[in-house]
């Protein structure tokens, strides 16, 4: 291993950054020194607003959300139509929906899709909260907005079975999605027509 050219402190923050997506130990070198560079500018709000987020992020009870209100800022909006509930696997893919402003639902999120070889199942996921979600009166519609991979395609079967008693219609993005796409990646376009092209499960 190369021998470091800076103390122990500065090592651990270039190694913590290390560890965040998109970020190798290139990348991460170079973000710490811009930030030391620009500690009053960057640094301090930085370190202000992780201290912020770290005290006060809570998950949503009601639909997996992480924000920093329980409920969350969606589920409290009188604005969204709470006859449609929006069914992602991911907290990414729920803000992905949003920035494309694709839909004005609420949201439910499983936390991951069903996958037997990484042994994942049923009870891992937020589908019971689901099942009795779809049961609520005001629910005429559950959009299952899964990854077009082999996982999600099982998850969104799993999950339509289980809606057969619920009186609401299953439906699905169309997915101008390639095999395997995750909704993350997608553009916010793509997205929003996906999401208006909807189709009966
Ligand atoms: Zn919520």
């Amino acid at each position: 291993m190369a021998s470091s050219v800076t103390g122990p402190e500065i090592e651990r923050l270039i190694q913590l950054l290390a560890r965040l997506p998109g970020l190798g130990p290139r990348s991460a070198r170079r973000a710490a020194l811009h930030l030391i560079k620009k500690r009053e500018a960057l640094m301090a709000p930085l370190t202000g607003a992780l201290q912020t987020a770290m005290d006060r992020i809570q998950v949503c009870k009601t639909c997996g959300n992480i924000d920093t209100t329980d409920p969350c800022t969606i589920c409290t909006d009188p604005r969204r139509d709470p006859a449609i509930i929006v069914v992602v696997a991911d907290v990414a893919d729920l803000w992905a929906l949003e920035r494309a402003n694709a839909i004005n639902g609420l949201y439910h999120v499983l936390g991951a899709t069903l996958s037997p070889l990484d042994g994942i199942g049923p009870d891992d996921l937020a589908i019971d909260s689901l099942v009795s979600r779809a049961h609520q009166a005001q629910v005429k519609e559950v959009v299952l907005a899964l990854n077009a991979t082999v996982d999600g395609q099982t998850t969104a079967h799993y999950i339509t079975d289980l809606l057969q008693d619920a009186d609401v219609k299953v439906t699905r993005m169309a997915h101008g999605v390639p095999v395997g796409g995750e909704l993350d990646y997608l553009d916010e376009g793509t997205l929003s027509a996906a999401m208006r092209q909807r189709t009966l499960f």
